[in-house]
């Protein structure tokens, strides 16, 4: 179809050929602008992606290539202290792993004390034999210095480590949620410890109460001891009515008597552990 001006109608044919020039042009114009945007856009995200992955690969070094060795010195308080030469966690063994990549590789909050690194893991022996095939995660711990590291208010010395509450269905375990990373934090469990979002799914107390045992008893050999325990308040009883709960119950390992009932609503996914030294 043409529009090229012919005859007597000639001004009206070259009105209508400017406007159909004028539309193709402008039709064309947005087609190569919206094409160069796109490409522009796929080049920011290209970028974007490079810049993140850079990110996590120099994050992630800091954890992949460190070296534990001497002794680590913790300094100062909890939740006012920092630690020197502290010794990462390994992100996994026989029976126990770290629950997050995120906060072990990116954000490097696997680090404790030397003499609790050894601790925790001569605890994960003893349950081998202990808490026959259970498989246990630990999570948050301190940051390479310490320090403070949000939303903790403690884990600032090496000496504070999260363990997350082992769960149960049908007697056996269940380990599906604990392969949910960080969103581990945000599990709510009702009166008994059943979990709010699937009740076949329960803390296993007994296997809390053997690992906890576990670790006083390696802390111990290694001169130092369970200073203290956070765990929801009202979960105590529970835990205390299982057999390897009485004997915990008995030994003198303190438990958190009273709390802000902000920090108890949070202690039901995980205990917390604060480790002394004799
Ligand atoms: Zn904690």
């Amino acid at each position: 179809m043409s529009f090229r001006p012919t005859g007597h109608c000639q001004s009206t044919n070259a009105t209508k050929y400017k406007y159909f020039e004028f539309a193709m042009r402008l039709n064309i114009s947005s087609k190569v602008k919206s094409t160069v945007m796109w490409i522009k856009r796929q080049g920011i995200m290209r970028w974007v992606l490079l810049a993140v992955l850079i990110f996590i690969g120099v994050r992630s070094t800091s954890q992949i290539f460190y070296v534990n060795m001497g002794t680590s010195k913790s300094i100062g308080p909890v939740h006012k202290g920092k630690i020197q030469n502290a010794y990462l966690l390994p992100y996994s063994g026989d029976n126990y792993k770290y629950f997050s990549p995120f906060s072990y590789y990116i954000l490097g909050r696997a680090y404790v004390h030397s003499t609790i690194h050894t601790t925790v893991l001569d605890g994960y022996k003893i349950c081998e034999s202990t808490c026959d095939g259970i498989s246990f995660r630990v999570m948050e711990c301190s940051n390479k210095k310490g320090g403070s590291m949000f939303p903790h208010r403690t884990h600032q010395n090496g000496t504070s480590l999260d363990f997350m509450t082992p769960l149960m269905k049908k007697g056996k375990q269940h380990k599906f949620f604990d392969r949910i990373g960080i969103f581990r934090y945000a599990l709510n469990f009702d009166k008994d410890g059943v979990l709010k979002l699937n009740k076949k799914v329960s803390i296993d107390y007994e296997n809390m109460a053997r690992h906890i045992l576990a670790m006083e008893e390696a802390a111990r050999k290694n001169g130092m001891y369970i200073k203290k325990v956070i765990f929801k308040i009202n979960l105590k009883d529970n835990l205390f009515d299982t057999e390897s709960g009485k004997r915990l119950q008995s030994s003198g390992i303190y438990f958190a008597q009273s709390l802000p009932k902000s920090i108890d609503n949070l202690h039901d996914d995980h205990y917390h552990v604060d480790f002394g030294f004799l």
